[in-house]
């Protein structure tokens, strides 16, 4: 596979919470990737900013160290690390308080990009955005990256948008899904939108449902505090879950441009249903040999938040009426995958007879693991025997079919960030469409929380609750197995 990369301009790169675990684990190692594939210009600087004392040498180290803990090893080299460090520097910075913000106003240049990554808590998002202004920072020029959770409800998330804007264009904020910087979630819109083989099927006409699965294997771990005010409906389905939503349900867009694209996903959030909490299947976590269930874990035995949800939802639109969407996320399940499924009706009329092997065609496309887009086709099972019909796999692993190089896919973070550098907010949420999905979440949660519902408990290593198969069975449909 051949890499294109093209240098982006000049940047200063801020990055508040340099020392939490996500720059660590993932801001940090993909900017030297980025580096390493010489995307980055010489004259790119970044620079971690957090509360507490540190120098630049001892930050260099811990990125050092990160380095070599999360970049493959063939991308791993003595002279490009320390070139990339070179570029690093540090300034203790009080998000809350005037501490350090003149010596970040120093080092900011006036005549490059000017970035800003609030990587911190969600709390500290309007502090930042105050300050910036305050010590004559921001600019025309600056961008800022909000991260997860963009408020807790339909309300916050309203207040945390009129904040930003007191200091900021909608075109300066790029409120970041990581979801949206996944190869394989463009490649949703490439095969949608540049093929002529599915658009004309991709409707109620032609589709029976859709299956969308986010499954992990891992439990709330020392996340337990956040996640337990969460739960995966927040966490999970109305951000994430919904965007994956948004790409496979929304119109052509006239071009992939920032707003085309965020008025068609708009759309399809303010044509979703209510949903009924019959149609929601809600559970918890039980312990097993390899770790404790959901209420140890949050460490509150009263706990109604779920670490897993299954549920029906309905796109009410001309190209969607009558095809639901089954979406369903959750922890400590059988495999980590990540999946979208479109499942096609069966042909009109069998001319081979009732056989049992007329199988839907299905077309999945594989977030994770192994990448990829799979198409089950039914064709003649090959040798003598009369007219038997199998389903074989048209698979597309980018792995196979793009040979050496498709393992350097970048991953979602350095893609986003290098888009922020180019002023590229198509894979970023507008205020708007997370207000929306805020106003289709908050009904569904008050419904459950009304009712007093609780959680149903499911086994560890499961793919959930029994009661999230029977959503599918009573509908005659079934749920994809998760397995990796
Ligand atoms: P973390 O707790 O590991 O790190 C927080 C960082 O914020 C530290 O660098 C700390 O020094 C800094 N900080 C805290 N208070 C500050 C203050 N008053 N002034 C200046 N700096 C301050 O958090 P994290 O896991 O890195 O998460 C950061 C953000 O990213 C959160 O909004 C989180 O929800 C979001 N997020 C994290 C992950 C993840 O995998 N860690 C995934 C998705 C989203």
């Amino acid at each position: 596979m051949v890499s294109r990369v093209i240098p982006v301009e000049p940047f200063d790169l801020v990055i508040f919470g340099g020392t939490g675990d996500l720059a660590r684990r993932k801001i940090l190692p993909g900017l030297y990737r980025r580096f390493v594939d010489g995307q980055m210009p010489a004259e790119a600087r970044i620079i971690a900013a957090a509360r507490s004392e540190n120098t630049d040498a001892a930050f260099r180290d811990t990125v050092r160290a990160a380095i070599s803990e999360f970049v493959t090893p063939e991308k791993q080299d003595a002279t490009c690390i320390a070139a990339f460090l070179e570029r690093l520097s540090y300034v203790r910075v009080d998000a809350t308080g005037s501490d350090g913000w003149q010596t970040l106003a120093d080092k900011m240049r006036k005549d490059v990009i000017r970035a800003y990554y609030f990587s911190v808590g969600p709390g500290l998002f309007g502090d930042l955005a105050r300050r910036l202004h305050r010590h004559g920072i921001a600019g025309t020029r600056c961008r800022i990256v909000v991260e997860k959770p963009f408020g807790h409800d339909l309300e916050s998330a309203r207040d945390l948008n009129v904040t930003l804007a007191e200091h900021f264009d909608e075109q300066q904020i790029y409120r970041i899904d990581h979801y949206l910087g996944k190869e394989t979630v463009q490649n949703l819109m490439a095969v949608r939108f540049g093929n002529m083989l599915f658009e004309p099927l991709w409707n109620a006409r032609n589709v029976d449902h859709i299956q969308i699965t986010v499954a992990e294997t891992v439990g709330v771990g020392g996340r337990g505090g956040y996640y337990d005010k969460a739960g995966a409906m927040r966490d999970m389905v109305q951000n994430h879950m919904m965007q994956l939503l948004c790409l496979i349900a929304m119109e052509p867009p006239y071009a992939f441009e920032p707003d085309a694209v965020r008025d068609e996903k708009l759309k399809v959030i303010r044509a979703l249903d209510h949903v009924e909490p019959e149609q929601i299947v809600r559970g918890q976590y039980l312990s097993d040999e390899d770790g404790p269930g959901y209420l140890e874990d949050v460490e509150n035995p009263d706990s109604r938040t779920e670490s897993f949800i299954a549920m029906k939802l309905n796109v009410s639109n001309w190209r969607w009426k009558g095809t639901p969407f089954y979406i369903r996320t959750g922890k400590r399940l059988r495999a980590r995958t990540s999946e979208i499924a479109i499942v096609f009706k069966d042909p009109p009329h069998s001319i081979f007879g009732d056989q049992e092997s007329h199988k839907s065609n299905v077309l999945v496309i594989r977030l994770q693991p192994n990448e990829g887009i799979n198409l089950k086709v039914t064709i003649k099972e090959p040798g003598p025997g009369g007219m038997r019909l199998i389903e074989v796999p048209l698979d597309m692993s980018f792995k196979e079919a793009l040979g050496p190089g498709a393992d350097d896919i970048p991953d979602a973070y350095e893609r986003l960030i290098m888009d922020v550098i180019r002023g590229n907010q198509t894979l970023f949420m507008r205020g708007d469409e997370v207000e929306a999905a805020w106003g289709w979440a908050d009904p569904v949660i008050a419904g459950w929380e009304e009712g007093g519902d609780r959680p149903i408990p499911y086994d560890a290593g499961s793919s959930g609750p029994e009661d999230a198969l029977m959503l599918m069975h009573r509908d005659g449909r079934r749920w994809r197995e998760v397995k990796a």
